[in-house]
């Protein structure tokens, strides 16, 4: 099943220049999908276009047979289903790890959303970490917590802009290795934008490449 449909996306933020023209492709739900393209060739707009932080000029958007964004149509970010991880993972500094992940959870009951943190934290091999605050995390730590806080309001699908450019090669080679079967085992549709075709290789199903 196509989770998300993109046709005929078209995009600039100058009126004279399209970033995005006409791009159309399909996701299948569970599929994690590489985006690859030189710098500036629209990668994290695109990703911006499907979170809805951005109005296309023309196009439409489709996720889980609805559609997001047309002519006539925008749906706000929070109503599309769509979790994001982007590069400077962003947590919360003043809040605990379990209060950074429960944060999307305000709609479930107290013992749901812990139970639900907890859950999550699994997924992301950092249980027993609740406690803690961001500065007292590696940076791949970090990263996964901003991983187990996308995913805990089970998103139906999750972006990926560049999330381990600020990891050293070490760490990148780590997460790389254990986020393919983290997505996989969260029954996740991903679209994940990197420069790097050894990120595509690990993790991903195939690929699109942005001209
Ligand atoms: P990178 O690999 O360097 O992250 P990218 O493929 O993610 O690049 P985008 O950030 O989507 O590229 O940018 C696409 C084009 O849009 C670039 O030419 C960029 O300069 C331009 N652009 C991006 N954000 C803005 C903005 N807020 N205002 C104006 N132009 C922008
Ligand atoms: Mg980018």
């Amino acid at each position: 099943m196509n989770l998300v449909q993109v046709a005929h996306l078209t995009f600039g933020y100058h009126r004279a220049r399209h970033t995005l023209d006409d791009v159309s492709f399909t996701v299948d739900q569970n599929e994690i999908v590489g985006i690859l393209g030189p710098s500036g060739s629209g990668k994290s707009t695109l990703l911006r276009l499907l979170a809805g932080l951005e109005t296309p000029t023309g196009g439409t958007i489709t996720i889980a047979g609805r559609t997001v964004v047309d002519d006539s149509t925008f749906i706000q970010p929070e109503h599309r289903g769509v979790g994001m991880v982007f590069q400077d993972y962003a947590l919360f500094p003043h809040l605990t790890v379990a209060q950074n992940v429960q944060f999307g959870l305000h709609a479930l009951s107290k013992p749901a959303r812990q139970a639900r943190m907890k859950e999550v934290l699994a997924l992301v091999h950092l249980e027993g970490f609740e406690s803690r605050y961001p500065h007292e995390l590696s940076g791949g730590q970090q990263q996964r917590v901003a991983l187990a806080r996308a995913l805990a309001p089970r998103p139906a699908i999750l972006l990926m802009d560049e999330p381990f450019s600020n990891l050293d090669a070490d760490l990148r080679a780590a997460i790389r290795s254990e986020l393919r079967d983290i997505l996989k085992a969260a029954d996740i549709t991903c679209l994940f934008v990197t420069h790097d075709q050894q990120d595509v290789d690990a993790i991903c199903d195939r690929s699109i490449t942005l001209k």
